[in-house]
């Protein structure tokens, strides 16, 4: 299966990917994680990143799109995956598009977790202080909700106009949240 799990910053999109992912046997592509990887490493990749990261902004597209690609491309990737924060610009749900097309396949659910704003900023604000990301200052927090409502918000509409969106309560216990999602996707199977 081929999945996307959706919604803002700190809606619980990774943690919920880590355990679904391991249920489906399925390898869980995270951008951000990927990114991190690299800044951690201190590639190229990961130098031009923490940039946009650091700023709460989008790494550019065609940076990410290339750095999307050649993960799909690996061979774990062959019968699916479950994306977790990739697509998030219109631009890379057309080129995601074209990376399935060129093997005949599409993105077959996509799962958009919806949660109490209010909370997700308290999520952040504790996620920074036990893990230290640099990107989760208070005022950087806020440009990221703000990007994600204006950038990556309108593909919740497209992919629902394709008939393959379900949205799914993400508050509450972390595991009621999985046995929601563990739930949609095995009707969708
Ligand atoms: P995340 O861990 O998914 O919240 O991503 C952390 C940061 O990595 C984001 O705020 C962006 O700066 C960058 N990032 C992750 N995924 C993408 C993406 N699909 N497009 C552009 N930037 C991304």
């Amino acid at each position: 299966m081929r999945l996307l799990l959706m919604g803002p910053p700190g809606a619980g999109k990774g943690t919920q990917a880590i355990v679904l992912a391991g249920q489906l046997g399925v390898p869980h592509i995270s951008t951000g994680d990927i990114f991190r990887a690299n800044v951690g490493q201190g590639t190229p990749l990961g130098v031009e990143a923490k940039r946009y990261m650091d700023a709460g902004e989008y790494v550019p597209d065609d940076v990410t799109n290339a750095m999307v690609r050649d993960r799909l491309a690996a061979s774990d990737c062959a019968t699916g995956f479950l994306l977790d924060g990739y697509p998030r610009t219109l631009d890379q749900v057309a080129y995601l598009d074209s990376v399935l097309g060129e093997t005949g396949t599409r993105l077959d659910l996509v799962a958009e977790l919806t949660v109490d704003l209010d909370e997700v900023v308290q999520r952040l604000v504790r996620r920074a202080a036990e893990q230290g990301r640099s990107d989760d200052t208070e005022e950087v927090i806020r440009r990221r909700l703000a990007v994600y409502f204006e950038q990556t918000a309108p593909l919740i509409e497209s992919y629902e106009s394709r008939g393959i969106l379900v949205r799914i309560d993400g508050m509450g216990a972390v595991a009621d949240v999985t046995q929601r999602l563990a739930s949609v996707i095995a009707d969708r199977n």
